[in-house]
């Protein structure tokens, strides 16, 4: 397959060996381990064959037909392909896809809305906020002035009376809906009445769900949200990137405040896997994806909470999930600690109630290799067996190397 003959390239095997043996390493690692991070999947071997290819080489600073660079024609195709392929996956006027990241997205939709100083309410970080929603040590928590609306305690939903009340006493300036933890869909048509009320814009940062509305599993921010900023890499399955949806009034400002406001040259490469990506994600076949990503992850956090774990919400309606390991007599860092060497690889997470971290797992990854509802179940045995320290960590690592030998990410 294209991936292993990527690396096992003789080219980099001759000129490199020291960097070929750690790209080597590093499949083998995402071929053993279940990767239940959230944010992470398991991207095409045709959105990897654009990553590694010649466009990697173009300078293309300005936008297509309007570039300060010669020799732009071809790339310009690709990059005009990638904004028509967003604009009617998502249903939006106007797509920007040369951000970064999702950061620099954020970046550049503050930089389109705002003024330094400004106020901002966002998701408060102890809650499942992003850096980029207030963070002091981000640049949005020193350019802004944020204010935090927080999840009810007892049902880790989203209080929007709450976050109304705050909107009528800070007036911000812009209103961000968005987590990277949240498991319900998000009401947006509640967060635009919200912004409305005070005059505020409405910013949806849609990093995570983004891929769930490609494939129509999750509502869709664009009809409600002035500026939609998303990633290209997480359920969506893309390359490493960000992008900004927004309507024909604001795209100049947009497009102005990604170039040449916050970066230099657009990465072609970049931007033609993310075309290809959105190729694949307005297939029949990404939808069905999608829509067993969610359903994966409402088994696994079933499974898991069988097995004991307290699942925020009581469950999901997205890829994922966040669950407290304390009933099971161990703490989110430990809990982490001991899945990781048992080859389950996930993060900590912010919970609603106290300072505990708790766990956040994803379906995205899995649900690509191939697993199913039987997987989830297993998984969910094993993890939990691990935190109770009823199944040996050396038998699960052994048991996570025959289950993800079944479902090879990169088959070949
Ligand atoms: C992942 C994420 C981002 C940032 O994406 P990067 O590509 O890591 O910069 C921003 N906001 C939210 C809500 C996210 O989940």
């Amino acid at each position: 397959m294209p991936v292993t003959q990527t690396l096992e390239a003789d080219v980099l095997r001759r000129q490199d060996p020291e960097l070929a043996e750690i790209l080597l390493g590093e499949l083998d690692r995402q071929s053993t381990t279940l990767q239940l991070i959230a944010a992470e999947n398991f991207t095409s071997p045709a959105v990897l064959a654009a990553l590694g290819s010649p466009l990697a080489n173009k300078y293309a600073e300005g936008y297509p037909g309007a570039r300060h660079h010669g020799g732009c024609e071809i790339v310009d195709v690709a990059e005009r392909v990638a904004i028509d392929r967003a604009r009617s996956l998502f249903g939006a006027d106007h797509a920007n896809v040369q951000s970064h990241s999702g950061s620099s997205a954020v970046l550049a939709a503050y930089a389109a809305l705002l003024r330094p100083g400004d106020t901002v309410l966002a998701m408060g970080l102890a809650f499942g906020g992003h850096l980029t929603h207030g963070s002091p040590a981000n640049f949005s928590g020193r350019w802004f002035d944020f204010v935090g609306y927080g999840v009810e305690a007892d049902t880790g939903l989203i209080d929007y009376e709450q976050v109304r009340a705050l909107a009528r006493t800070h007036r911000p300036k812009a209103v961000v809906c968005g987590s990277i933890s949240y498991p319900r869909h998000i009401d947006y048509a509640a967060f635009r009445e919200i912004a409305d009320e005070v005059g505020a814009y409405l910013i949806a940062d849609a990093a995570h769900p983004i891929g769930l509305v490609a494939g129509g599993a999750a509502p869709n921010p664009v009809p409600y949200a002035d500026v939609v900023c998303a990633t290209t890499h997480k359920v969506l399955r893309g390359p490493r990137g960000g992008m900004i949806l927004c309507g024909a009034e604001l795209a100049e400002r947009v497009d102005r405040a990604v170039f040449p406001f916050t970066q230099g040259g657009a990465q072609m490469h970049t931007i033609a896997a993310k075309a290809v990506a959105f190729g694949e994600a307005a297939t029949p076949a990404f939808r069905a994806y999608a829509h067993q990503v969610v359903a994966h992850a409402r088994t696994l956090a079933a499974a898991l909470e069988a097995e004991g774990l307290a699942i925020t919400t009581g469950g999901t309606d997205t890829h994922l999930l966040t669950a407290d390991p304390a009933p099971l007599g161990v703490d989110g860092r430990t809990a982490r600690g001991r899945l990781a060497a048992a080859g389950m690889v996930l993060d900590t997470c912010a919970l609603p109630h106290g300072d505990a971290r708790g766990l956040r797992l994803g379906t995205a990854a899995l649900t690509t290799q191939g697993m199913g509802d039987a997987e989830m179940e297993r998984i969910a045995v094993l993890f939990a067996g691990v935190l109770r320290d009823d199944i040996d960590g050396r038998q699960a690592r052994e048991e996570v190397r025959e289950l993800t030998g079944r479902f090879p990410p990169y088959p070949g």
